[in-house]
């Protein structure tokens, strides 16, 4: 994978070809391997606040913000010094902690609006997989149906029945599904449009008592940026409602990153009546910790107390609910006021660097993150919009900011991601990339 901006086969390009004689593809995680855009991934030795530092000990402005968790910035001091108290008492446990019960009580009431909130009970897994995974066995074991309805491009992690037209990485690599998930489970799922409120009647019409639920992405962040048209949440939770089926709301993504309270609590169409809701990324500050939660009618058929079971050796792991908590504790109103100003500068940047190199864009948004889709004209409301982007042009731009110091995500089907330490040199840094990666993405 030696390209052209590998010429000085650095550090990096080192590593990369060491990684891939022992890791598949030299990652863990398929979009860390630059595959769309070429060249040998940076790999990081530390980072902190906005900035991360390679092989060679290059800085750049990150936008990735390890996709999502790092809202207050790499290597926050409260975060850090949490953990650190954390592990002096010990790395796990295999017992509850009286952490776990805080994390479960802050989460309720972060995630409340009108004087309610969704959650009434909490459970802590180690990643989003297992959280929308166990969300929907959950939703199977309450309804005592097998079919799950799920849209086209949301991604909710690689479980087998959730992988078909999953976005993300999949969108990436163009794979429609994985290879390895059997047509019997597959079929267990029905892929719907979004935002498109006749296909969801019609599912639920032709397969009237046999869905168990619909599980969307609160908005969708992993076809890039698509929010939900203005009251779709709403649709969903009613069309599903009528029928019996549950409703799954993954804010993975989104969950205390556009709000204190996540889209369920930012959505301008007001709250809606979901059954299960599912947290990652921001949740743990970093450490690999997730959740899921939800009406208590729901959530207590979950084992010890009910037949569905889930568990886990590293479960509520006492290291990363001290970051979830400090991180939490830490993301008050100013962090979320300086987040949202850091995406309302970029964005602007962006549409202007654009413009001024002639190249057609659309900017969606959810709160504070966005995506830029090159060559539309407005904001893409679904998978087939969004794949129907000018994505060629994004190598070029991506690297042409990686050239002068910008990080960004290595895919166009990826939000960009902000943090609260993104401060005024960082966000200058940003802006001063934009017009030549701009003039790149025109010259592709
Ligand atoms: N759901 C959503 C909405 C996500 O964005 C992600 C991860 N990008 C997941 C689920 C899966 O989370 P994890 O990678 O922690 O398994």
């Amino acid at each position: 994978l030696r390209g052209p901006q590998d010429a000085a086969f650095d550090a990096n390009a080192r590593l990369f070809e060491r990684a891939q004689r022992s890791i598949p593809g030299g990652v863990n995680s398929p979009v860390r391997a630059y595959r769309s855009v070429g060249g040998a991934p940076r790999f990081v030795q530390r980072a902190s606040g906005p900035y991360v530092y390679d092989a060679e000990d290059r800085e750049y402005v990150d936008l990735v913000a390890s996709w999502g968790p790092a809202l207050l910035g790499h290597g926050n001091p409260a975060v850090v010094d949490a953990v650190k108290r954390a592990a002096d008492r010990g790395l796990s446990f295999g017992a509850p902690t009286e952490g776990e019960v805080e994390l479960a009580e802050l989460v309720r009431a972060r995630v409340h609006r009108d004087g309610r909130s969704p959650i009434e009970r909490l459970r802590l897994v180690s990643t989003g997989t297992e959280a929308t995974m166990t969300a929907v066995r959950l939703a199977r074991g309450a309804t005592g149906r097998s079919l799950v309805v799920k849209f086209a491009g949301h991604y909710h992690g690689h479980s087998d029945g959730l992988l078909a037209d999953a976005g993300s990485g999949l969108a990436t690599f163009a794979l429609p599904a994985s290879a390895g998930v059997p047509a019997e489970i597959a079929a267990q799922t029905l892929v719907l449009p979004y935002n498109d409120e006749a296909a969801l009647r019609l599912a639920f019409e032709r397969h009237p008592g046999r869905i168990a639920a619909v599980i969307t992405e609160a908005a969708a962040a992993n076809m890039g940026v698509v929010a939900p048209d203005d009251g779709f949440n709403r649709t969903i939770v009613d069309v599903a409602h009528a029928d019996g089926a549950l409703v799954i709301m993954d804010e993975v993504l989104t969950g205390f990153r556009v709000h204190a309270g996540g889209w369920w609590a930012l959505d301008p169409a007001g709250a809606v009546d979901v059954d299960l809701l599912t947290f990652g990324k921001v949740i743990g500050g970093g450490m690999p910790l997730a959740a899921l939660g939800g009406r208590a009618s729901v959530m207590d058929l979950l084992a010890p107390l009910g037949p569905v079971y889930q568990a886990g050796t590293l479960s509520g792991n006492p290291l990363a609910v001290a970051a979830g908590l400090a991180t939490l504790r830490a993301a008050d109103d100013g962090v979320y006021a300086r987040v949202d100003a850091a995406a309302d500068r970029v964005v602007a940047a962006v549409g202007s660097a654009l413009s001024a190199a002639g190249v057609a864009h659309a900017i969606s948004r959810a709160g504070n993150l966005f995506s830029v889709a090159f060559g539309l004209e407005r904001a893409p409301r679904d998978y087939d919009e969004v794949r129907a982007q000018e994505s060629w042009r994004h190598p070029a731009f991506f690297h042409a900011m990686l050239e002068q110091g910008v990080s960004l995500p290595p895919s166009v089907f990826e939000a960009w991601f902000l943090t609260a330490a993104h401060d005024d040199a960082a966000l200058a840094r940003v802006e001063e990339a934009l017009p030549a990666a701009a003039r790149a993405a025109a010259a592709a």
